[in-house]
């Protein structure tokens, strides 16, 4: 799938997760501002398992941080599509976010400051703006991914342990947009069954379990087809008409 998609997809979850509007689940119930720097988290971490590509789109959003954190991700992880892509992966970048999320410091004049929550957003911050091709040269990027991150870090939503359901929604959306490709994710990485060859002759069951082990719902067939954009293009809608609708929300809190 496209980075632009895996972000516009990230932030849907969020919207539908979030927000109790009547179009949403309203699972995770937060704040109408909560529900914009959520989004725009949700959407940045959609982009995650795509650090597994040293020289892929995310590696070069915010160089030379992304370029060496790439090179560290797809070594741990296998290489692409494989470790970060995975339910293993999903459960790390999960605690770390965790982590992050806990590691905060008492600054004189400014309370308690989430340092783990602001750095992680920076970074992805630096992916969604480098996917949805806003960010332009290096020094544009890293400004724009700080100042995108102050508004995340002012307006958080208060929820206890928000970051780690963030960045795990964003990882999840990612993993199951990769699944509906032609390629197919290693979803049991490191676990890696081989199809046995009684599969390989049938017709659907063939294409759902690959030679390489992976696992495969080709709805869309190759990334970036027509079948992308018919599914992405509502999906986008969707994000956009909820990120605005609770932006309008939080003016008329603000005003009443
Ligand atoms: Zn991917």
């Amino acid at each position: 799938m496209m980075g632009g998609h895996h972000a516009a997809s990230g932030a849907a979850a969020w919207v539908a997760v979030a927000s109790t509007a009547p179009y949403a689940l309203g699972w995770y119930p937060v704040s109408p501002l909560g529900i914009v720097s959520g989004a725009l988290l949700t959407a940045g971490a959609a982009l995650l398992p795509d650090l597994d590509h040293h020289s892929g789109t995310i590696a070069n959003s915010l160089p030379p941080l992304t370029r060496v954190l790439a090179r560290i991700t797809e070594r741990i992880s296998g290489g692409h599509r494989r470790g970060t892509h995975s339910l293993l992966g999903l459960a790390v970048f999960v605690a770390l976010a965790g982590a992050l999320g806990n590691m905060t410091a008492e600054i004189r004049g400014l309370g308690t400051v989430e340092i783990g929550a602001g750095m992680l957003s920076v970074l992805l911050m630096g992916f969604a703006l480098k996917a949805l091709k806003i960010a332009g040269g290096a020094a544009r990027s890293w400004l724009l991914a700080i100042l995108l991150s102050l508004f995340i870090a002012l307006y958080a939503p208060e929820n206890n342990g928000w970051l780690p359901v963030a960045v795990g929604l964003g990882v999840g959306v990612h993993i199951i947009g990769d699944l509906l490709t032609h390629q197919g994710v290693m979803v049991l990485w490191p676990l890696r069954i081989k199809r046995p060859r009684k599969i390989a002759s049938m017709p659907v069951l063939s294409k759902l379990w690959k030679a390489s082990g992976s696992l495969s719902v080709p709805i869309i067939g190759r990334a970036g087809s027509w079948r992308e954009w018919a599914i992405m293009v509502p999906v986008s809608v969707y994000a956009i008409y909820g990120v605005i609708e609770a932006g309008f929300a939080a003016l008329r809190e603000l005003l009443a």
